[in-house]
């Protein structure tokens, strides 16, 4: 009964896939860190395999909790054509117009973060170790998932234009293939964010416009590429595993223009930033006095049946 239901979670789940990856959200939150000013860094440096480790929880939490999948997109296409005018940006407006059904049905992800936003606040303010690192590295997830495009549409992994698997390949398999090797992900310091929810609505606008030329230019290249230089093999694991090719992927990432190293570089900008913010909105609590608390027993408890829902699952549908 159990492995049933967890199978059909994994089929369910398996729509909208994994958000940048687990490679690109622990590079993204590892990165955002060394946005930070001293006053954070004293806290988050020596944390930051913490942070590393623990951007991919809310993936994994979606095998165990239902509402959890809404959280992580949002699709735009739902709600007219872009700049979608028609759509409120505050929550109380669209939920007035739509109902909380709808809205949950087409994702909440940029409300679901001024959530996480509010809730990093308030832990700052408590100055409470074990909330501050876990909401930052959740808050961190939430922030990057919305710099993917296609987490702002409903043809999220290509599945109405006979694109399937687009979605793994622009958020995982690109970087996977390129972003040590080439990417430069220098970016300056984190910077205060006055209005968290317009700055969210932007990101989110820039990901809803980049949707176009992520779907149309792997179209144009399908058509250029035979099937066998499309994809490659892999021995990974004991399995054989189709991938998209390198030189797919190479020549992918070239007619995009950098575009996901941009939306990466991005992304981890932002989440510097709205960690800076909400430490700045708490009203800069001093750190260094926390850094030798402790991990609560509840949070590595949470922690580990994270983990194993989320491996019983990923055997189930394949996941890596
Ligand atoms: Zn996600």
């Amino acid at each position: 009964m159990k492995k049933w239901v967890l199978a059909v979670c994994a089929l369910l789940i398996s729509e909208h896939v994994m958000c940048w990856g687990f490679y690109g959200h622990r590079t993204i939150n590892n990165m955002a860190v060394f946005l930070l000013p001293p006053e954070m860094l004293a806290l988050f440096k020596p944390n930051i395999d913490y942070l590393t480790e623990h951007a991919v929880d809310p993936d994994k939490r979606r095998y165990l909790v239902a509402a959890e999948g809404p959280r992580h997109y949002i699709d735009m296409d739902h709600y007219g054509t872009y700049p979608f005018a028609e759509l409120p940006r505050q929550y109380s407006k669209a939920i007035a117009k739509y109902g909380a059904d709808t809205l949950q049905s087409h994702g909440v992800g940029p409300w679901w973060l001024q959530k996480m936003i509010g809730s990093l606040t308030d832990a700052f303010k408590l100055k409470d170790k074990n909330r501050i690192l876990k909401l930052a590295a959740e808050t961190g997830h939430y922030m990057a998932d919305l710099h993917v495009p296609l987490h702002t549409s409903s043809n999220h992994n290509g599945q109405f234009t006979n694109q399937s698997g687009i979605h793994g390949f622009w958020e995982s398999r690109v970087p996977e293939l390129l972003a040590e090797k080439e990417w430069d992900f220098w970016i300056g310091r984190a910077a205060y964010i006055p209005d968290p929810l317009t700055y969210t609505w932007e990101r989110v606008l820039e990901s809803a416009a980049a949707t176009d030329s992520v779907l149309k230019f792997e179209k144009q290249l399908t058509e250029k590429f035979r099937e066998d230089k499309k994809y490659s093999f892999e021995w990974r694991n004991g399995k054989t595993i189709r991938q998209y090719s390198s030189a797919f992927s190479i020549a992918y990432d070239r007619r995009l223009n950098g575009m996901v190293e941009r939306r990466m570089r991005q992304a981890i900008l932002s989440v510097a930033s709205i960690w800076f913010t909400a430490w700045v909105n708490a009203g800069q609590p001093d750190l260094v006095s926390l850094v030798n608390q402790e991990i609560s027993k509840e949070d590595l408890k949470e922690f580990e049946l994270l983990n194993a829902a989320w491996q019983k699952a990923s055997t189930l549908d394949g996941h890596e």
